[in-house]
Protein backbone atom coordinates (compact mmCIF):
# COMPACT_ATOMS: atom_id res chain seq x y z
CA UNK A 1 0.00 0.00 0.00
CA UNK A 2 1.51 3.55 -0.80
CA UNK A 3 1.81 6.19 1.53
CA UNK A 4 -1.39 8.45 0.49
CA UNK A 5 -3.46 5.10 0.72
CA UNK A 6 -2.26 4.49 3.94
CA UNK A 7 -3.33 8.13 4.93
CA UNK A 8 -6.52 8.36 3.59
CA UNK A 9 -7.62 4.88 5.10
CA UNK A 10 -6.18 6.16 8.39
CA UNK A 11 -9.10 8.80 7.87
CA UNK A 12 -11.69 6.25 8.09
CA UNK A 13 -13.46 5.55 11.69
CA UNK A 14 -14.21 2.30 13.04
CA UNK A 15 -16.99 2.04 15.76
CA UNK A 16 -16.57 -1.28 18.47
CA UNK A 17 -19.40 -2.15 20.17
CA UNK A 18 -18.77 -4.94 22.71
CA UNK A 19 -19.55 -5.12 26.31
CA UNK A 20 -15.79 -7.01 27.33
CA UNK A 21 -12.64 -4.95 27.96
CA UNK A 22 -10.42 -7.73 26.78
CA UNK A 23 -12.34 -7.96 23.38
CA UNK A 24 -12.19 -3.61 23.11
CA UNK A 25 -8.64 -3.79 23.90
CA UNK A 26 -7.14 -6.15 21.36
CA UNK A 27 -9.42 -4.61 18.23
CA UNK A 28 -8.63 -1.45 19.37
CA UNK A 29 -5.04 -2.31 19.59
CA UNK A 30 -5.33 -4.38 16.36
CA UNK A 31 -6.66 -1.21 14.34
CA UNK A 32 -5.46 1.62 15.54
CA UNK A 33 -2.67 2.48 13.30
CA UNK A 34 -4.52 2.78 10.24
CA UNK A 35 -8.11 3.88 11.57
CA UNK A 36 -9.76 6.16 13.93
CA UNK A 37 -11.21 4.15 16.45
CA UNK A 38 -14.23 4.75 18.78
CA UNK A 39 -15.62 2.08 21.83
CA UNK A 40 -19.09 1.47 23.40
CA UNK A 41 -19.32 -0.92 25.79
CA UNK A 42 -23.23 -1.37 25.68
CA UNK A 43 -25.66 -1.88 22.80
CA UNK A 44 -27.33 1.77 23.86
CA UNK A 45 -24.22 3.82 24.05
CA UNK A 46 -23.02 2.30 20.40
CA UNK A 47 -26.20 3.75 18.81
CA UNK A 48 -25.74 6.96 20.37
CA UNK A 49 -22.16 6.76 19.40
CA UNK A 50 -22.81 5.60 15.65
CA UNK A 51 -25.23 8.75 15.44
CA UNK A 52 -22.80 11.11 16.45
CA UNK A 53 -19.83 9.92 15.39
CA UNK A 54 -20.84 8.90 12.15
CA UNK A 55 -18.22 5.67 11.23
CA UNK A 56 -17.45 4.22 8.32
CA UNK A 57 -17.81 0.50 9.92
CA UNK A 58 -19.14 -1.13 12.85
CA UNK A 59 -17.71 -3.92 14.32
CA UNK A 60 -20.15 -5.29 16.61
CA UNK A 61 -20.93 -8.01 19.58
CA UNK A 62 -23.98 -10.25 19.66
CA UNK A 63 -23.90 -11.63 23.08
CA UNK A 64 -24.41 -7.99 25.48
CA UNK A 65 -26.57 -7.67 28.06
CA UNK A 66 -29.86 -5.16 27.97
CA UNK A 67 -30.24 -4.53 24.27
CA UNK A 68 -27.96 -7.39 22.02
CA UNK A 69 -26.27 -7.01 18.76
CA UNK A 70 -28.86 -8.20 16.59
CA UNK A 71 -31.50 -5.04 18.69
CA UNK A 72 -28.65 -2.92 17.92
CA UNK A 73 -28.13 -3.59 14.32
CA UNK A 74 -31.94 -3.49 13.37
CA UNK A 75 -32.11 -0.07 14.63
CA UNK A 76 -28.88 0.88 13.01
CA UNK A 77 -30.46 0.08 9.80
CA UNK A 78 -34.02 1.66 10.51
CA UNK A 79 -32.22 4.85 10.60
CA UNK A 80 -31.59 6.62 7.13
CA UNK A 81 -28.74 8.13 9.18
CA UNK A 82 -26.90 4.76 9.81
CA UNK A 83 -28.26 2.69 7.89
CA UNK A 84 -25.37 2.71 4.98
CA UNK A 85 -22.58 2.22 7.62
CA UNK A 86 -21.54 -1.67 7.16
CA UNK A 87 -21.83 -3.60 10.15
CA UNK A 88 -19.76 -6.52 11.04
CA UNK A 89 -20.88 -9.34 13.77
CA UNK A 90 -17.78 -10.49 16.05
CA UNK A 91 -19.56 -13.02 17.90
CA UNK A 92 -18.33 -16.53 19.74
CA UNK A 93 -22.00 -17.54 18.74
CA UNK A 94 -20.77 -20.16 15.73
CA UNK A 95 -24.16 -21.46 14.85
CA UNK A 96 -25.39 -21.43 11.50
CA UNK A 97 -28.67 -20.38 12.32
CA UNK A 98 -27.06 -17.44 14.35
CA UNK A 99 -25.00 -16.27 11.34
CA UNK A 100 -27.71 -16.33 9.39
CA UNK A 101 -30.09 -14.35 11.34
CA UNK A 102 -27.32 -11.79 11.54
CA UNK A 103 -26.92 -11.59 7.93
CA UNK A 104 -30.29 -11.17 7.20
CA UNK A 105 -30.48 -8.64 9.46
CA UNK A 106 -28.63 -6.96 7.05
CA UNK A 107 -24.72 -7.22 8.81
CA UNK A 108 -22.22 -6.81 6.08
CA UNK A 109 -19.62 -10.05 7.58
CA UNK A 110 -19.73 -12.20 10.74
CA UNK A 111 -16.38 -13.00 12.57
CA UNK A 112 -16.40 -15.48 15.05
CA UNK A 113 -14.61 -15.72 18.15
CA UNK A 114 -11.79 -16.51 18.86
CA UNK A 115 -10.71 -14.95 15.82
CA UNK A 116 -7.61 -14.38 13.69
CA UNK A 117 -6.24 -10.83 13.87
CA UNK A 118 -5.37 -11.12 9.99
CA UNK A 119 -8.57 -12.21 8.96
CA UNK A 120 -10.24 -9.69 10.84
CA UNK A 121 -8.05 -7.05 9.43
CA UNK A 122 -8.16 -8.02 5.96
CA UNK A 123 -12.17 -8.47 6.21
CA UNK A 124 -12.34 -4.99 7.68
CA UNK A 125 -10.47 -3.41 4.93
CA UNK A 126 -12.64 -5.16 1.94
CA UNK A 127 -15.70 -3.64 4.38
CA UNK A 128 -14.09 -0.04 4.24
CA UNK A 129 -13.10 -0.74 0.57
CA UNK A 130 -17.06 -1.25 -0.25
CA UNK A 131 -17.78 1.40 1.85
CA UNK A 132 -15.83 3.84 -0.27
CA UNK A 133 -17.25 3.05 -3.12
CA UNK A 134 -20.31 3.50 -2.42
CA UNK A 135 -19.51 6.90 -0.46
CA UNK A 136 -18.69 7.61 -3.97
CA UNK A 137 -21.73 6.29 -5.94
CA UNK A 138 -23.82 8.81 -3.27
CA UNK A 139 -21.30 11.77 -3.76
CA UNK A 140 -21.94 11.71 -7.70
CA UNK A 141 -25.97 11.12 -7.14
CA UNK A 142 -26.04 13.61 -4.19
CA UNK A 143 -23.68 15.84 -4.60
CA UNK A 144 -23.66 19.56 -6.61
CA UNK A 145 -21.24 19.86 -8.97
CA UNK A 146 -20.24 23.06 -8.48
CA UNK A 147 -19.95 23.73 -4.98
CA UNK A 148 -19.51 20.47 -3.85
CA UNK A 149 -22.43 20.78 -1.40
CA UNK A 150 -25.53 18.65 -1.05
CA UNK A 151 -27.55 18.77 -4.30
CA UNK A 152 -31.37 19.29 -4.56
CA UNK A 153 -32.30 15.49 -4.38
CA UNK A 154 -29.91 15.13 -0.80
CA UNK A 155 -32.48 18.19 0.56
CA UNK A 156 -35.47 16.82 -0.41
CA UNK A 157 -34.43 13.34 1.26
CA UNK A 158 -33.68 15.18 4.43
CA UNK A 159 -35.94 16.95 4.59
CA UNK A 160 -38.24 14.57 4.79
CA UNK A 161 -36.06 12.72 7.01
CA UNK A 162 -35.61 15.57 9.69
CA UNK A 163 -39.57 16.40 9.65
CA UNK A 164 -40.19 12.90 10.97
CA UNK A 165 -37.90 13.23 12.98
CA UNK A 166 -38.91 16.07 14.72
CA UNK A 167 -42.36 15.32 14.67
CA UNK A 168 -41.48 12.00 16.71
CA UNK A 169 -39.61 14.08 18.83
CA UNK A 170 -41.87 16.99 19.13
CA UNK A 171 -38.42 19.03 18.41
CA UNK A 172 -38.30 22.30 16.36
CA UNK A 173 -37.19 22.04 12.93
CA UNK A 174 -36.41 25.44 11.06
CA UNK A 175 -35.65 25.73 7.42
CA UNK A 176 -33.54 28.52 6.13
CA UNK A 177 -34.30 29.51 2.17
CA UNK A 178 -31.12 31.89 0.51
CA UNK A 179 -30.81 33.39 -2.42
CA UNK A 180 -27.81 35.55 -3.95
CA UNK A 181 -29.13 39.31 -4.51
CA UNK A 182 -29.07 40.66 -8.45
CA UNK A 183 -26.87 37.65 -9.22
CA UNK A 184 -27.88 38.23 -12.92
CA UNK A 185 -26.31 41.62 -12.93
CA UNK A 186 -23.34 39.86 -11.69
CA UNK A 187 -23.09 37.92 -13.97
CA UNK A 188 -23.63 41.09 -16.89
CA UNK A 189 -20.73 42.42 -15.25
CA UNK A 190 -17.98 39.89 -14.22
CA UNK A 191 -18.72 36.90 -16.33
CA UNK A 192 -20.20 33.44 -16.13
CA UNK A 193 -17.16 32.10 -14.90
CA UNK A 194 -16.61 34.57 -11.71
CA UNK A 195 -20.08 34.27 -11.04
CA UNK A 196 -19.16 30.65 -10.37
CA UNK A 197 -16.51 31.37 -8.09
CA UNK A 198 -18.77 33.76 -6.32
CA UNK A 199 -21.21 30.45 -5.91
CA UNK A 200 -18.00 28.89 -4.66
CA UNK A 201 -17.18 31.21 -2.01
CA UNK A 202 -21.00 31.77 -1.00
CA UNK A 203 -21.10 27.92 -0.10
CA UNK A 204 -18.01 27.56 1.46
CA UNK A 205 -19.30 30.37 3.90
CA UNK A 206 -22.28 28.89 4.64
CA UNK A 207 -20.48 25.45 5.16
CA UNK A 208 -18.58 27.23 7.79
CA UNK A 209 -22.08 29.07 9.24
CA UNK A 210 -23.49 25.42 10.01
CA UNK A 211 -20.89 23.39 12.15
CA UNK A 212 -23.58 20.99 14.12
CA UNK A 213 -23.15 17.60 13.16
CA UNK A 214 -27.59 17.29 12.24
CA UNK A 215 -26.75 21.14 9.97
CA UNK A 216 -27.50 20.68 6.69
CA UNK A 217 -26.77 22.70 3.50
CA UNK A 218 -27.55 22.12 0.36
CA UNK A 219 -27.54 24.35 -3.05
CA UNK A 220 -31.07 24.18 -4.27
CA UNK A 221 -30.56 24.96 -7.60
CA UNK A 222 -28.80 28.51 -9.79
CA UNK A 223 -28.08 31.12 -7.10
CA UNK A 224 -30.34 29.30 -4.33
CA UNK A 225 -29.42 27.54 -1.21
CA UNK A 226 -31.36 25.93 1.45
CA UNK A 227 -30.07 25.44 5.24
CA UNK A 228 -31.91 22.40 7.39
CA UNK A 229 -31.58 22.77 11.36
CA UNK A 230 -32.87 19.85 12.99
CA UNK A 231 -34.19 20.54 17.18
CA UNK A 232 -33.57 24.29 16.36
CA UNK A 233 -35.95 26.74 16.87
CA UNK A 234 -37.24 30.66 16.15
CA UNK A 235 -34.58 32.50 18.34
CA UNK A 236 -31.65 30.11 17.45
CA UNK A 237 -31.81 30.19 13.96
CA UNK A 238 -32.45 33.59 13.71
CA UNK A 239 -29.15 33.53 14.59
CA UNK A 240 -27.55 31.07 12.04
CA UNK A 241 -29.51 33.37 9.43
CA UNK A 242 -27.94 36.24 10.68
CA UNK A 243 -24.44 35.07 10.58
CA UNK A 244 -24.72 33.53 6.91
CA UNK A 245 -26.09 36.85 5.98
CA UNK A 246 -22.86 38.68 7.65
CA UNK A 247 -20.48 36.29 6.42
CA UNK A 248 -21.64 36.63 3.23
CA UNK A 249 -21.33 40.29 3.17
CA UNK A 250 -17.58 39.76 4.91
CA UNK A 251 -16.28 37.95 2.30
CA UNK A 252 -16.55 41.19 0.32
CA UNK A 253 -16.93 40.22 -3.20
CA UNK A 254 -17.44 43.32 -5.12
CA UNK A 255 -20.21 44.11 -7.00
CA UNK A 256 -20.71 47.17 -8.30
CA UNK A 257 -24.04 47.20 -9.91
CA UNK A 258 -26.30 46.10 -7.15
CA UNK A 259 -28.14 48.47 -5.92
CA UNK A 260 -28.19 46.98 -2.32
CA UNK A 261 -24.61 47.24 -1.27
CA UNK A 262 -21.02 47.17 -3.25
CA UNK A 263 -20.61 43.50 -2.60
CA UNK A 264 -22.06 40.41 -2.74
CA UNK A 265 -25.39 40.05 -0.75
CA UNK A 266 -27.83 37.35 0.22
CA UNK A 267 -31.55 37.43 1.16
CA UNK A 268 -33.30 35.19 3.46
CA UNK A 269 -36.29 33.21 4.23
CA UNK A 270 -36.62 31.54 7.30
CA UNK A 271 -39.21 29.63 8.31
CA UNK A 272 -39.52 27.23 12.32
CA UNK A 273 -41.95 25.09 13.59
CA UNK A 274 -42.69 21.79 15.98
CA UNK A 275 -43.99 18.98 13.01
CA UNK A 276 -47.18 18.69 13.32
CA UNK A 277 -50.62 17.56 11.71
CA UNK A 278 -51.78 21.42 11.23
CA UNK A 279 -49.21 21.73 8.80
CA UNK A 280 -47.73 19.54 5.69
CA UNK A 281 -44.03 18.98 4.33
CA UNK A 282 -44.66 21.51 1.89
CA UNK A 283 -46.58 24.11 3.22
CA UNK A 284 -43.77 24.12 5.96
CA UNK A 285 -41.37 24.44 2.99
CA UNK A 286 -43.56 27.06 1.37
CA UNK A 287 -43.33 29.20 3.90
CA UNK A 288 -39.23 29.89 3.46
CA UNK A 289 -39.88 30.52 0.31
CA UNK A 290 -42.44 33.57 0.59
CA UNK A 291 -39.92 34.41 3.67
CA UNK A 292 -37.94 35.02 1.24
CA UNK A 293 -39.15 36.98 -1.75
CA UNK A 294 -40.57 38.98 1.48
CA UNK A 295 -36.85 39.89 2.25
CA UNK A 296 -36.12 40.50 -1.42
CA UNK A 297 -39.40 43.09 -1.68
CA UNK A 298 -38.18 45.11 1.34
CA UNK A 299 -34.76 45.40 0.13
CA UNK A 300 -32.45 42.55 0.25
CA UNK A 301 -29.39 41.71 2.11
CA UNK A 302 -32.04 40.59 4.71
CA UNK A 303 -33.56 37.95 6.81
CA UNK A 304 -37.30 37.61 7.41
CA UNK A 305 -38.45 34.91 9.52
CA UNK A 306 -42.22 32.90 10.48
CA UNK A 307 -42.87 30.60 13.36
CA UNK A 308 -45.50 28.55 12.27
P1 LIG B 1 -32.69 38.77 -7.07
O1 LIG B 1 -31.93 39.71 -6.20
O2 LIG B 1 -34.14 39.16 -7.15
O3 LIG B 1 -32.52 37.36 -6.64
O4 LIG B 1 -32.12 38.92 -8.54
P2 LIG B 1 -31.23 37.90 -9.33
O5 LIG B 1 -30.64 38.59 -10.48
O6 LIG B 1 -30.26 37.26 -8.40
O7 LIG B 1 -32.27 36.79 -9.74
P3 LIG B 1 -32.57 36.11 -11.11
O8 LIG B 1 -33.36 34.88 -10.74
O9 LIG B 1 -33.19 37.08 -12.05
O10 LIG B 1 -31.19 35.69 -11.71
C1 LIG B 1 -30.46 34.62 -11.24
C2 LIG B 1 -29.21 34.50 -12.05
O11 LIG B 1 -28.37 33.48 -11.56
C3 LIG B 1 -29.49 34.19 -13.48
C4 LIG B 1 -28.62 33.02 -13.79
O12 LIG B 1 -27.91 33.18 -14.99
C5 LIG B 1 -27.63 32.99 -12.63
N1 LIG B 1 -27.17 31.65 -12.35
C6 LIG B 1 -27.90 30.58 -12.00
N2 LIG B 1 -27.10 29.50 -11.85
C7 LIG B 1 -25.84 29.90 -12.08
C8 LIG B 1 -24.56 29.24 -12.10
O13 LIG B 1 -24.43 28.04 -11.83
N3 LIG B 1 -23.46 29.98 -12.38
C9 LIG B 1 -23.58 31.30 -12.69
N4 LIG B 1 -22.44 31.97 -12.96
N5 LIG B 1 -24.75 31.94 -12.71
C10 LIG B 1 -25.87 31.27 -12.41
MG1 LIG C 1 -30.96 36.05 -6.85
MG1 LIG D 1 -32.97 33.09 -7.71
Amino acid sequence: MSKAEELAESQTRILIIDDERFNLTTLNELLKSEHKIMVAMSGKQGLKAALSGRPDLILLDINMPEMDGYEVCQQLKSDPLTRDIPVIFITALTDAADETRGLELGAADYITKPFNLSVVKARVRTQLRLKQQSDLLASLAFKDGLTGLNNRRAYDERLQIEWNRCKRSAEPLSLIMLDVDHFKLYNDSYGHALGDECLRKVAGSLAACTRRAADFVARYGGEEFVVLLPNTGLDDANRVAELIRASTEALGIEHKSSSVANTVTLSLGLVSRVPGDQVDLSGFAEVADTMLYKAKESGRNRVISSQL
